[in-house]
């Protein structure tokens, strides 16, 4: 005969589970909406450099666009959340480390560096995989409907994308605790606010990075807004944060650096005009 589960112990777990899916939706929705509002509030305040420097001089996001992206990154919002629950309960049955206890400056670097690394590879080619002929549709086409993009482009997928982009988190920390590397939740917060920043970075319709980024050997190598942009525009550039995947395997656009140059000129070009403008 089967026995009744204990009523406190399934009330725990429920409540619990509730808890830690709450959490999630505050922790996943409040990280999105304070960095796509804060960098369109900087674009709004700033709004002569960022019409300046705006990547697709001929074409603006609609209304529909804004809608379409704020809408299903509310989905993606709750896709997350699910993988925040299942990585807290992973971490309350020991399943994955994560250390909330103070962790050494070092080991914070190192972890972060790691995690940054490895994400940067897995987009990569989780990006590529979604563009082949097969999985497009089904995936990604969502977030290109954003031909322009904006700060709220950045959680813009479909469910099916969500799940392939979040994935990443606990595969690693699965893989780093088989490992028996307990990863600090610094390391871990670090890494998701740093994720969240690029991205919408990545999406923000004008270029933010100064000039001579791409001619810089120091700084080449991390992605600039005109790499991402030139994605959505006319495709190449599948890379995230850094510029070395695209380049090893010969998928950068081939008049990146041309573009960002073009663009960061601009606002001097204007400078000197204006400076070069006889006074009335
Ligand atoms: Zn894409
Ligand atoms: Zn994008």
């Amino acid at each position: 005969m089967m026995t009744p589960a204990n009523p406190s112990t399934l009330d725990y777990a429920m409540t619990r589970v509730a808890d830690h899916f709450m959490f999630g939706i505050y922790f996943d929705l409040s990280r999105y909406l304070i960095a796509a509002g804060a960098l369109t509030a900087l674009l709004l305040i700033f709004r002569g450099f960022a019409e300046t420097r705006r990547i697709q001089r001929g074409r603006r996001a609609s209304r529909a666009d804004y809608t379409r992206e704020l809408l299903s990154s509310m989905r993606t919002v709750v896709v997350y959340a699910v993988v925040t629950l299942a990585i807290l309960v992973g971490r309350e049955t020991g399943v994955i480390l994560l250390s909330i206890k103070d962790a050494a400056l070092w080991t914070i670097i190192w972890q972060v560096v790691l995690i940054v690394l490895a994400h940067d590879a897995w987009f990569y080619w989780a990006h590529r995989a979604m563009h082949s002929k097969r999985l497009f549709r089904a995936t990604h086409l969502h977030h290109h409907k954003s031909r322009t993009p904006t700060p709220w482009t950045a959680y813009s997928f479909t469910m099916t994308e969500a799940v392939i982009e979040v994935a990443f988190v606990p595969i690693f920390l699965l893989i780093t605790s088989q490992l028996g590397i307990a990863y600090a939740a610094f390391a871990i917060l670090f890494f998701i606010w740093h994720q969240m920043i690029r991205n919408v970075m990545a999406h923000a319709g004008s270029e933010l990075f100064p000039a001579g980024w791409v001619d810089n050997p120091w700084t080449d190598w991390i992605a600039t807004t005109t790499h991402h942009d030139l994605h959505h525009s006319s495709g190449h550039n599948f890379g995230f944060y850094f510029t070395w995947w695209d380049r090893w395997m010969g998928t950068e656009h081939p008049r990146y650096r041309e573009a960002f140059r073009e663009v960061t000129a601009r606002g001097r070009v204007g400078q000197a005009e204006a400076l070069a403008e006889p006074a009335e």
